[in-house]
């Protein structure tokens, strides 16, 4: 496998080849398939054959021969496309993204895991636990996402996904951090079918319960959708599946949702209705009774939601409008649709709280960088094209003008770091057909939207014509209208867009209530009012009511062009790679090769555009490319070279000497010309590298020997070397020089830690606290006190009373078991009836009491720290606090009879409450304001300071708004 591949095994890059036509083209593709060779490049393309077969490329040995090599240095193969771009991602900090595209069924999903399989076994060399995590979960969500995107055995006929996005984020180390997918939903042949399947492998006991049988037979949705042969190897993908999604964190419960709204779905397909008389019925009514226990909804209600829909009249009253039988059949498969789409967006959404970055700071891990895989589905052409090939088709037209630019634009930097002139290259431009689709106002879309829009009976025919008029002069559009001998377009019915990779004819059946997308929304106020907090939570729009005027929602196309425009704009700011898969055959077979089918996948993927790209940019050959390749008979040696090198470049013409005897005496002589001009260049280009690699390394080992000099005392130094000055860095050291400095001051702080007494620890973690949420807010915090925190034990503070309180300390720490006493205070308080006390408070890890001095410190309130929501005080250097409460009832305090008696001790408790609440992760809102709003009783009030000189100690006052806090001045 390591070996390179000799020439019978045809080209290994399409590059190479000795035309750029189809037949070549084709000949190659089908040579390297027959001969066990599925991959084979263009330039860095990979073209990848499904084998429909096992075979002995992959795992961990092979992994080993392709990690940190070059591209050509192995046999073409996804792993190296990975490997280029870990590595792009790693030594230069790029985002790169690998594009995997082809048809359903050519290998796309296999590629994806394959690419992620060798990103996974070439990371996290240490074995570090959190990212062995991260990995597993990125690898499981796989199998539960393929799962409800497509079931295992079906997937190729009945998939409803038709791209899934992932970004995998990395550190500096590159190791994979976490993650994040998108997938792009369409409806295809019912969705739901094979998820629905999936269900029915599970146990006898759990079938029972969800009310179903293990006969795919007896539900419509997947006799008509699902083969029945599919039982058998779903049991063991359902463990599978089961397995997957505890590993990534779902909850029993959430599972069991999950279980029950796919059992809802088989369900609801089975649901028919009857006309009785003017109005409609449910034929079979166990079933509701059924759905509303699965749903766990009210029978009622739901029967109301398939029979009816609430229409809000002119004047506010709300009335029911019985469906016909049409419509209530309509409705019941949207809703089945909606309720599927909804459960798989949940799904991607838990799996993405999972796999998010978390704690992710750049200044500690450095950048934070992505290898986003894309799985897309390549152009589909069918004999009948409907709404989801135009939507698709589209999307790969956006794809394909984003991949020429892209390569163009690399090969054009490439010319310039050469200093070669640019010559322009005549490719197809896509931008006309994705204007034709997405321009705003004349494109199809805007079309498509306006018809939706228009109030009345609106037919798909109206739809047309309306196109009709305003594409009609569009080179890329016609229809049979427009062009009245084309018999293969039928009237009033099809159009055409002439798309890069051919003519496609669509069909306008069915665009309208696709677009439209209606799902009524008494459904949604009927998922929202659920009792199961899975489902309650898809539905979020349920909440509104029916008597709101609610925003149109945005149409299905809209809703496509949109996230395909945030798409192509995501992938064009990252380094991207390509798959392109090829599907030999509709048989499943590894040895056919069907022409015609692989010749229309060359076609629509534009192969044949990538290599005439790729070539053209190999700018020095570009004049004699063709004569030469057709007059130079290669030698075998040079197959086997990188096929820049492989290719019979100008450079080397004159050396080979095997040019044959149809190259004229001239043509020799000016390529040997051309030949002695590169080399010579070469040699200079060559020196000029040489002579800056060598002043590079002199700075560089300048900077270290320097960088070891001034630093090399700093252990034995009073302030661990902070005054020591850093030197100026080469600029490649730059930001060397920032990461050390990061380390230097996180080595410094460990110094001085590790200094300090154990006693002292839990008030600097105080001071730190505190210093967080007020320095630069408050006048003084009290840095630069001891904090001595419980007061009230103290006698020199409280010489009479100590005792007491002690005492009242110890009877509730027998009571309630607390550990420790945070805080305590005698303070001034005011009430809600405007009264103003003396009282004391006492904080300890559980409670926060207010207490009466003078009753044996009697508890008068006991608020326990989780209602304690916030904390607010002023910026000045009065002693007031305000303790917000979970139930809107605050306390206003403000110390006092302290010793020394203008002790300032507001800081003292922030910081000991904020540190407390950290610990135990629940976070504290501090507000610093002078003028504090609170809330008593949940009645707003205000709290301002003002200064009084006449007065000996602060006291409350009313205020217009709530109270005052007047303070001596001293
Ligand atoms: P897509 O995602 O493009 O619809 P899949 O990746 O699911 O297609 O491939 C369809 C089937 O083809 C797979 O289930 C597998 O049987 C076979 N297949 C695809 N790629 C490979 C491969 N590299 N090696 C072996 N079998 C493959």
């Amino acid at each position: 496998m390591a070996e390179q591949e000799s020439l019978e095994f045809g080209k290994a890059d399409f590059v190479l080849l000795d035309e750029v036509t189809m037949e070549h083209f084709m000949e190659n593709l089908k040579l390297r398939f027959e001969m066990g060779r599925i991959y084979t490049y263009i330039g860095e393309v990979v073209v990848s054959m499904n084998p429909y077969k096992q075979t002995q490329l992959y795992g961990k040995d092979v992994i080993e021969q392709y990690q940190g090599r070059e591209l050509y240095e192995r046999p073409p193969h996804l792993y190296a496309v990975a490997d280029a771009a870990y590595k792009a991602m790693k030594r230069r900090a790029k985002d790169t993204c690998i594009v995997i595209s082809g048809e359903s069924g050519a290998g796309k999903t296999e590629a994806s895991k394959y690419i992620m399989q060798y990103i996974a076994a070439i990371t996290n060399p240490s074995q570090r636990e959190e990212v062995e995590r991260v990995k597993n979960v990125l690898l499981k969500s796989n199998c539960v996402l393929e799962a409800f995107g497509n079931a295992k055995t079906n997937r190729n006929d009945n998939s409803s996904r038709f791209g899934k996005y992932m970004d995998i984020n990395f550190d500096f180390k590159g190791d994979p951090t976490g993650g994040h997918i998108n997938n792009y939903l369409l409806e295809k042949v019912r969705p739901w079918a094979p998820s629905g399947a999936l269900l029915l492998g599970t146990s006898d006991a759990q079938l029972a319960s969800l009310h179903l049988c293990r006969d795919p037979a007896a539900y419509r949705f997947t006799s008509e959708g699902a083969s029945n042969n599919l039982l058998a190897s779903d049991q063991s993908n359902f463990k599978d599946v089961a397995g997957a999604m505890k590993v990534i964190g779902f909850s029993l419960e959430e599972i069991d949702s999950v279980y029950k709204i796919l059992a809802t779905i088989l369900h609801l397909g089975n649901v028919s209705f009857v006309a009785e008389g003017d109005a409609v019925a449910i034929e079979n009514r166990e079933l509701v009774s059924q759905l509303a226990e699965l749903t766990s909804t009210q029978p009622e209600s739901l029967l109301r939601t398939l029979l009816y829909r609430a229409v809000a009249t002119g004047s506010g009253e709300v009335i029911e409008k019985g469906h016909s039988a049409k419509e209530a059949n309509y409705a019941r498969d949207a809703c089945a649709k909606a309720i599927y789409e909804r459960l798989f967006c949940w799904i991607v959404g838990r799996i993405n709280t999972v796999i998010e970055v978390k704690n992710y700071d750049a200044r500690l891990h450095g950048k934070n960088t992505v290898i986003a895989v894309l799985d897309i589905y390549g152009f589909e052409i069918f004999d009948s094209n409907s709404f989801e090939q135009f939507c698709i088709n589209y999307c790969n037209e956006k794809l394909q003008q984003l991949f020429i630019e892209l390569i163009l634009r690399q090969e054009q930097e490439e010319y310039q770091r050469e200093g070669i002139e640019w010559q322009h290259i005549e490719y197809f431009n896509n931008q006309i057909i994705v204007d034709l689709v997405e321009q705003p106002h004349k494109g199809i879309i805007s079309i498509l939207d306006e018809a939706c829009l228009t109030g009345g009976q609106v037919t798909d025919t109206m739809f047309l014509e309306s196109m009709n008029t305003k594409l009609g002069k569009h080179p890329h559009y016609t229809s049979r209208k427009l062009c009245a001998t084309d018999k293969s377009m039928e009237f009033g019915r099809d159009f055409r867009i002439k798309h890069y990779a051919g003519n496609v004819t669509y069909s306008v059946e069915g665009f309208i209530d696709k677009n439209k997308d209606t799902l009524f929304q008494d459904f949604k106020r009927l998922m929202y009012n659920s009792t199961d907090p899975v489902l309650r939570d898809m539905w979020p729009e349920g909440e509104v009511s029916i008597t709101e005027v609610t925003k149109r929602p945005l149409t299905a196309a809209t809703l496509f062009k949109n996230s395909m425009v945030a798409l192509v704009e995501n992938l064009a700011s990252k380094e991207p790679y390509y798959v392109r898969c090829i599907k030999p055959n509709d048989q499943k077979s590894p040895l056919l090769f069907d022409a015609e089918r692989c010749r229309h996948q060359v076609e629509y993927l534009g192969l044949l555009e990538n290599v005439r790209v790729r070539r053209a940019g190999f700018a020095y050959r570009q004049p004699y490319d063709r004569f030469l390749l057709r007059y130079l008979p290669r030698p075998p040696l040079l197959a086997s070279l990188p096929p820049l090198l492989a290719q019979p470049p100008v450079l080397g013409a004159g050396r080979w000497g095997l040019a044959s005897r149809a190259v004229t005496g001239s043509v020799c002589l000016s390529q040997a010309w051309r030949g002695a001009l590169a080399r010579r260049r070469c040699r200079y280009l060559r020196a000029i590298y040489t002579i800056m690699g060598h002043y590079k390394r002199h700075k560089v080992k300048t900077y270290l020997l320097e960088l070891v000099r001034r630093f090399q005392g700093v252990r034995s130094m009073a302030d661990y070397g902070k005054g020591v000055e850093w030197p100026d860095p080469p600029a490649v050291l730059a930001q060397f020089q920032e990461n050390s400095k990061l380390l230097f001051r996180r080595w410094r702080a460990r110094q001085i830690v590790k200094n300090i007494p154990p006693s002292d620890m839990g008030q600097i973690q105080a001071k730190v606290a505190a210093m967080e949420v007020l320095q630069g807010l408050r006048k003084d915090w009290g840095c630069q006190r001891n904090w001595g925190r419980d007061y009230l034990s103290s006698v020199v503070e409280n010489p009479v009373m100590a005792a007491q309180f002690a005492r009242r300390v110890q009877a509730l720490r027998d009571k309630v078991h607390f550990s420790s006493v945070l805080f305590s205070c005698h303070v001034r308080k005011i009430n809600r009836f405007n009264k103003s006390r003396d009282r004391a408070i006492l904080v300890t890890d559980q409670h926060l009491y207010k207490l009466e001095p003078r009753k044996q410190y009697k508890v008068m309130r006991t608020l326990p720290l989780s209602m304690v929501t916030g904390v607010s005080v002023t910026s000045c250097q009065d002693q007031l606090v305000v303790f917000h409460t979970r139930n809107h009832d605050d306390l206003v305090i403000c110390f006092h009879k302290m010793q020394p008696e203008e002790d300032n001790r507001v800081g003292e408790l922030v910081g000991v409450l904020v540190d407390h609440f950290k610990t135990t992760k629940r976070e504290l809102q501090v507000r610093v304001s002078d003028c504090i709003q609170l809330s008593l009783r949940g009645r707003k009030r205000l709290v301002a300071v003002e200064m009084r000189h006449e007065l000996a100690f602060p006291d409350f006052g009313k205020s217009r708004d709530g109270f005052v806090l007047y303070c001596p001045r001293r």
